[in-house]
């Protein structure tokens, strides 16, 4: 396979070109958000600047070409999800309103007293609250599936949890904190053999790695556009023709309905049904850009660069006196999550900030995954495909010299 190049990549993004603090900028905060490419940038601004219009099928020329590319968006989604069709996609602000979708429209007409819903404890709270929220509305229990010391999915206390009475499994493909990626597809197989449904929060993955749904068999797989190199406000939620075709809005407003009348309201097909109002017609622009200038690399070569990057980071902060990685599951994404001994996390971002490096301290919306550990923050080093190992460097130095300053 062709090699890939960060150097190649970095090229595209002004942002990576800045100074913080006097130094040059080193990201490494992708797993909050990732930084743009131009291509990204340009494509939201020609939107503004040539083709804005609201999408109105058929109103005039302007509105005709929003259509299209909304359209054109939600064709890319589809493609770049391994989705069998464009009907399959829902736009929406993003990974967590998606989860919020599918709890209220398929939970709150699928779930009852004494239902399970199994959420892994490595969850992010966008993956737990939602389903506190309509199991309590609707009495079902949220069951958490421990972890092991590792920080990998108890496979066999899951398979322990699972019975007739889960209704869903949710996981995310990757953790945010651990990084750790579960086998979601034999997870999804089995919670299938008990008619249980899958989520799978792909918020942290799908910028890593390929993603197949069909493969993975997910009856709902959701992300955010702007940990794909693309706007904030903008994601998406795959769910199976069969289970969407049976989901009830959400939320009312235009573009959701066939015909409106005070007797009698009837609503659109799926996926319109659930995309009430106004949508982010200038972040699905966004991102297609993204999702073309992502696709237009070899994935498969950035995986592997990832890869190699991530196992040399390992090495160069394990050289750092008292830092310590948090999770040592084999399969994994390039997040990196330490404590430091005698340090604070928020203290270590400080110190890092000074030197232009970001990265994010704090419980990272899992406080129950950093609990499992006996924490309630650490600090957390995320890599994405325009990372290099100088830049690794740079944060290895950087936390020695702390180390010796104090
Ligand atoms: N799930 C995971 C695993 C995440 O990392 C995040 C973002 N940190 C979310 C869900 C929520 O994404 P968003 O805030 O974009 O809705």
């Amino acid at each position: 396979p062709p090699a890939f190049s960060p150097e190649v990549a970095r090229r595209d993004f002004p942002i990576l070109h800045r100074t913080v603090n006097g130094k040059p900028l080193v990201w490494l905060d992708n797993g909050a958000t990732t930084q743009k490419p131009r291509q990204v940038i340009e494509a939201v601004a020609g939107f503004y600047g040539a083709g804005n219009s609201n999408i109105h099928r058929g109103a005039h020329t302007m509105a005709r070409e929003a259509t299209e590319a909304y359209e054109a968006g939600r064709a890319a989604v589809a493609r770049f999800l391994g989705a069998a069709s464009p009907d399959e996609i829902v736009f929406v602000r993003g990974t967590t309103e998606a989860i919020n979708l599918v709890a209220q429209s398929w939970g709150r007409s699928h779930l009852g007293p004494g239902d399970d819903i199994l959420v892994p404890v490595l969850e992010h709270h966008s993956n737990i609250v939602p389903w506190q929220l309509v199991a309590k509305e609707t009495r079902a229990r949220v069951v958490p599936v421990p972890l092991r010391p590792d920080g990998q999915i108890d496979f066999g206390a899951y398979a322990d949890l699972l019975s007739m009475r889960t209704r869903l499994v949710v996981i995310s493909q990757a953790s945010n904190v651990l990084g750790s990626v579960p086998p979601v597809k034999e997870m999804t197989a089995l919670a299938h053999r008990y008619g249980a449904k899958v989520l799978v929060d792909g918020a942290q993955a799908v910028a890593h790695f390929p993603v197949d749904v069909q493969d993975l068999d997910a009856d709902f797989y959701a992300f955010s556009g702007h940990k794909l190199f693309a706007p904030t406000g903008i994601g998406a939620l795959y769910a199976k023709p069969e289970v969407l075709e049976g989901m009830a809005p959400w939320q009312g407003g235009g573009n959701m309905i066939e015909s409106v009348g005070f007797d009698r309201t009837t609503y659109a097909p799926v996926p319109h049904r659930l995309e009430a109002g106004t949508g982010h017609i200038a972040g699905v622009v966004g991102l297609l850009a993204a999702l073309n200038w992502l696709t237009s690399f070899d994935r498969g070569a950035i995986a592997a660069y990832e890869n190699g990057l991530l196992a040399y980071a390992r090495q160069a902060l394990a050289t750092v006196p008292g830092l310590e990685l948090l999770g040592s599951a084999p399969d994994r994404i390039a997040v990196l999550t330490f404590t430091l001994a005698g340090h604070d996390p928020a203290g270590i971002a400080d110190w890092l900030d000074r030197d232009g490096i970001a990265i994010r301290a704090g419980h990272h919306c899992a406080q129950p995954a950093l609990a499992h550990y006996g924490l309630d923050s650490a600090a957390r080093a995320s890599l994405a495909l325009y990372n290099t190992s100088e830049e690794v460097d740079q944060l290895t130095a950087s936390l020695g010299q702390l180390v010796q300053t104090a």
